[in-house]
């Protein structure tokens, strides 16, 4: 080995401790934290370098053999070994080969007397650095170390960006992949170059089975055209990224599934670089998107919409499109100039059903009209369901009303067949009303009104049928003033006169009472009844004068009959809500009965479910009041309200009175559901039982085997005048005379009621 001399920083001019600054300036500390060994048998030769190194900095470690060197440098990591080669245990070069094998990350200056050029080579070939000849200038030394720790910097600063360059790229295609979103790749003819395993699980398609197919193929039809118009757009060097709704077809089950996609157009610059900022100067090349997966936010969209526009109940449309609707066919109809109508339907006595026989059977009934109506309409036809029992249905682009006229029937015909809801056969019927465009109103609000006016017509005149709109039934409206005027001065001119209507005891067939029927003898229009007249008097508060004359007259006409004629009879009046809520009505009354020496109880008082619905309250005081003064009381038309039979319980009644459309409804003596239940009903309310507008053998008889026993109605009598009803009497009196000794006529012991 060569001796090493001598100290390193002998020639150098100066102070000693200059030398370190002139180094600095020279050479800039790459890394003064880096771990230098330096491995060399020659003591002084070690230390020189170790002073060397100190002074600029560096800390070093000393090795005094080659085994000492590969023992430090297994145990800890060093950046740089200054390694001498000829070393006694061990030569240098086995030390590099060491380092080698076992890739250590320790760069290498050889620092070695062995001067020869295949050493050098040798040393370089090795792995090292550099090689320095000693004896070497400590400039010469530190200029290399210098540089094999800024080299070693650079590399270690190279192999991290590496390493965050792959970082990043294996993170890229992580996120790519795992996108929540389809991130795709169109070429210039629309064929998928790229997409991300996403479409896997959202469409259930692999990446191999979409690259290379063409978007269309995964496209729904409805939505064919606007993706191809998207699509096309970016060819078109349309710039801005574009957002688009599509419906795309998964692999599951013929499914779909909505996306919102944002594509923009991807352009290959001169350069060769990708760019999306549409220049025209560029080339397109294709499309980059990505699509989202939007199908719950949609199906919750769907369904707020649906439930808006819908009736969820019977799943037809509701209020809101039907006027959608009929809004656009009435444009329509203003282009062809075609004729529609409107159509109000309300179910006859659903109410009643509904309560009768639960909500269940009543919503069940609801869906199965919607369904059968709805299943024999044209496509084109509304049917709405707008309120509990009513519907609107909508005919767009009639002919003639004729057209409309053989639908309502039609209808009418479907609706009467039987309804089977839990075994049960349930019968209903339907009051529609009529309104035609143009000619009944240019707007929706004047149509469905009109139609509601012709709807109540029917219910007026008993139910079960249709009417067309019609302007006298507006003038029937307006002509309300005359009418006021006109009663008023009937009042007191007397052209009122009352008629009555006997009611029966069914099994017995003996008269048990008469309801008295108000008439209005108009000079010039003759009879006028009561439907055109009582609404305007209840409005106008002339059914206070009017009642009362009622009142009088009736219970006159019966003491004049039990005086005269020797007939005893129970007497109904109607009286109308605005009596009731008269104050002094209960004493006037009482009054009068009182003046006439009428038993209390021969007088019955009867009131429309209708008009107590409109204030219970009002209604239980009132009534309250006279049945705690003996009077009875009736609920009339007892099944048209729309109220809860659970009121009954709250009010002082004694009869009920069933209306004549369930009546009317019992044609076979199977269709017995509902009127079965309100006869059940009342009896077990301990309620007396009158059936209204009986007009045959069948209701009599069914009415009977239910256990109704009263009854009213054309059968028996029409309302006659009192002169017709004695004439009535006396024959009924001689028919029973002859015939039954048992007669109910009045004298007869065994009829205690007349
Ligand atoms: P209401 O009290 O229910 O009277 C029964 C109505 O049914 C009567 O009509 C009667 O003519 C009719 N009717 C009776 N039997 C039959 C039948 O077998 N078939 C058919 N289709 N109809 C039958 P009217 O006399 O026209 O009375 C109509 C309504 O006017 C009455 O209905 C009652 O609510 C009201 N009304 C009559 N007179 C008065 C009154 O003095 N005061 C008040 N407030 N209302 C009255
Ligand atoms: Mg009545
Ligand atoms: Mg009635």
């Amino acid at each position: 080995m060569h001796p090493y001399y001598p100290a390193p920083w002998r020639g150098i001019e100066g102070n000693f401790e200059t030398l370190p600054k002139a180094f600095d300036s020279k050479h800039q500390k790459p890394n003064n934290s880096a771990r230098i060994l330096i491995a060399d048998d020659e003591p002084r030769a070690r230390a020189s370098l170790k002073e060397i190194l100190r002074f600029t900095g560096y800390e070093t470690t000393l090795a005094e053999n080659g085994s000492e060197a590969i023992e430090l440098l297994n145990s800890r990591n060093f950046d740089l070994i200054l390694l001498d080669l000829n070393m006694p245990d061990l030569h240098g070069h086995k030390v590099m080969e060491h380092i080698d094998n076992f890739s250590l990350n320790c760069d290498i200056i050889v620092i070695s007397g062995e001067t020869t050029f295949d050493h050098a080579t040798m040393a370089l070939r090795n792995g090292a650095q550099d090689f320095l000849r000693k004896p070497y200038s400590p400039d010469e030394l530190l200029r290399s170390v210098s540089n094999a720790l800024e080299r070693r910097q650079l590399k270690a600063e190279n192999h991290s960006i590496q390493l965050r360059l792959e970082e990043s790229e294996s993170l890229h295609k992580f996120i790519v992949n795992n996108s929540p979103d389809m991130i795709y790749l169109l070429d210039q003819e629309g064929r998928f170059a790229f997409i991300n395993e996403r479409v896997k699980s959202l469409l259930g398609y692999s990446q191999g089975e979409v690259i290379g197919e063409h978007f269309s193929k995964f496209i729904h039809t409805d939505d064919m055209e606007r993706a191809q118009f998207t699509f096309n757009e970016r060819r078109a060097g349309e710039r801005a990224t574009r957002s688009t709704e599509l419906k795309l077809c998964s692999k599951r089950n013929g499914g779909t599934r909505f996306f919102e996609s944002r594509a923009v157009p991807i352009e290959l610059s001169s350069i060769g670089i990708y760019t999306t900022n549409g220049d025209k100067t560029k080339s397109f090349i294709g499309t980059y998107g990505v699509a989202r997966d939007i199908t719950e936010r949609k199906q919750a969209e769907e369904l707020i919409k649906y439930q808006l526009y819908h009736d969820l109940l019977t799943n037809l449309p509701n209020r809101s499109l039907f006027r959608d609707r009929l809004n656009m066919a009435m444009a329509q109809s203003k282009r062809s100039g075609k004729k529609l109508a409107v159509m109000y339907l309300d179910m006859d006595r659903f109410k009643i059903i509904n309560d009768s026989l639960g909500h269940f059977v009543g919503d069940e009934l609801l869906k199965l009209v919607g369904q059968r109506l709805r299943s024999e309409l044209r496509e084109a036809d509304t049917l709405a369901r707008v309120g509990g029992d009513e519907f609107n249905l909508l005919v767009p682009e009639i002919n003639d009303i004729q057209d409309a006229r053989n639908l309502a029937e039609k209808i009418l015909r479907l609706t009467c067949e039987p309804f089977i809801i839990k075994n049960e056969e349930i019968f209903i019927s339907f009051s529609i009303g009529i309104s035609i465009y143009p000619s009944d109103g240019d707007t929706k609000d004047m149509l469905i009104k009109n139609a509601d006016i012709a709807m109540y017509k029917v219910k007026n005149a008993g139910k079960n049928g249709y009417a067309f709109y019609s302007e006298k039934m507006k003038t029937h409206f307006s002509q309300s003033l005359d009418i006021e005027n006109g009663l008023r001065k009937a009042i007191s001119t007397n052209e009122l006169c009352l008629y009555y209507q006997p009611q029966f005891d069914i099994n017995s067939g003996s008269i048990k009472g008469v309801e008295a029927l108000v008439r209005w003898q108009h000079p010039e229009k003759g009879t006028i009844q009561p439907s055109e007249f009582i609404s305007v008097a209840e409005e106008s508060g002339l059914i206070i004068p009017l009642g009362e004359w009622v009142l009088r007259k009736a219970c006159m006409d019966i003491k004049r009959w039990m005086k005269e004629e020797s007939i005893t009879l129970s007497l109904s009046v109607n009286i109308s809500m605005q009596q009731l809520e008269m104050d002094q009505f209960v004493s006037k009354a009482l009054k009068i009965i009182k003046r006439h020496e009428l038993p209390k109880d021969s007088l019955e008082l009867e009131i429309t479910e209708h008009a107590i619905m409109q204030d219970m309250d009002k209604a239980i005081d009132a009534l309250t009041r006279f049945s705690h003064k003996g009077i009875r009381i009736a609920i009339d038309d007892f099944g048209t309200g729309y109220s809860s039979l659970g009121y009954l319980q709250h009010l002082p009644i004694n009869t009920l009175k069933i209306d004549r459309s369930f009546v009317q409804s019992i044609k076979t003596s199977e269709d017995n559901s509902i009127i079965d239940a309100i006869i059940t009903m009342a009896k077990g309310l301990g309620l007396n039982l009158i059936a209204e507008g009986v007009e045959n053998q069948t209701q009599i008889e069914h009415l009977s085997k239910a256990g109704c026993g009263l009854a009213q109605g054309f059968f028996f009598s029409h309302p006659v005048p009192e002169n017709e009803l004695l004439e009535f009497i006396k024959d009924l009196r001689n028919v029973d005379n002859n015939e039954k000794p048992e007669s109910s006529i009045a004298g007869d012991s065994d009829s205690p009621s007349i």
